[in-house]
């Protein structure tokens, strides 16, 4: 799974599921881009990967800013002269129940789960069409395809990045660009962190596999949709959750 030459961008790539989703691509070579809200957080993480040996770059992306997206893919190309592999990771909750969730909440999930993986996609389509290759990579969830009672905007956020990968893989197979899905069950993250032992316990009963999941699990998932040992798998949700959901 050599991914040497190849240039990475993974968005919220500071922390959790997208810092060991950077140090797996690094580790296998590529130069990874950590796009980040928090610079200081993006530039610690990438100088950890340096420091390991990898090569690692960080770079202001708030997916929900388009001037900043334009300006980190004009970054990126000015330097690579290439993007290879985009992922499609940050994300954001912002739970209440469904008759209660005020309109704001509703709007800023989908603006930076589901917008800014749109927004990202198109420019990297664009780049990787002219390469006639590429990858792309969007991190989903299991309550994306299950639903989960109180999370109405994040559910529909990672339903929808199902649909708007199917739909790219199918535009863009022609070019050479495989786009595919990643579907984390329960991930032992900050986003996770706030749950309370009660729910923890009932989880558990809930995984065949008994325990909640790594990043690294889910980064191990990333580096083979993103390896040429995956190049005949596109339009897929490939389901990382301990057996939770089949
Ligand atoms: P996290 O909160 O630790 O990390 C989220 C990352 O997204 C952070 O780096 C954050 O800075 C970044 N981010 C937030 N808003 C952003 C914006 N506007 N622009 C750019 N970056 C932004 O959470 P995590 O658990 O590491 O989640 C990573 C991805 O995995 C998310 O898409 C999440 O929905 C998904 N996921 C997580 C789990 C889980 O159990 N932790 C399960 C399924 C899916």
């Amino acid at each position: 799974m050599n991914l040497e030459n190849q240039t990475a961008l993974v968005t919220g790539g500071g922390r959790g599921i997208g810092k060991a989703i950077s140090a797996t691509l690094a580790s296998a070579g590529a130069h990874v881009y950590l796009g980040g809200t928090n610079l200081e957080t993006a530039e610690e993480t990438a100088q950890a990967i340096c420091d390991n040996g990898g090569k690692a770059s960080p770079i202001q992306l708030d997916v929900s800013n388009k001037e900043d997206i334009q300006n980190a893919f004009d970054r990126i190309i000015g330097e690579a002269g290439r993007l290879d592999i985009l992922v499609n990771n940050a994300g954001i909750t912002k739970d209440g129940l469904m008759i209660r969730m005020k309109e704001e909440d509703w709007d800023r999930v989908l603006e930076v789960n589901l917008k800014g993986a749109f927004l990202c996609s198109q420019l990297a389509v664009k780049q990787m069409m002219k390469q006639k290759s590429g990858n792309i990579i969007n991190i989903s969830s299991i309550v994306g395809q299950a639903g989960n009672a109180g999370q109405a905007n994040y559910t529909a956020s990672k339903s929808a990045l199902i649909g708007l990968t199917k739909t790219m893989a199918q535009e863009a197979a022609p070019r050479g660009i495989r786009v595919n899905a990643i579907a984390p069950g329960f991930i032992e993250t900050d986003m996770t962190g706030g749950l309370n032992e009660k729910i923890r316990e009932g989880l558990m009963g809930k995984i065949p596999l008994g325990k909640l999941g790594s990043s690294q699990d889910v980064a191990d998932g990333v580096l083979f949709l993103a390896s040429c040992r995956a190049s005949y798998i596109t339009g897929q949700v490939l389901n990382i959750n301990g057996g939770m959901l089949m």
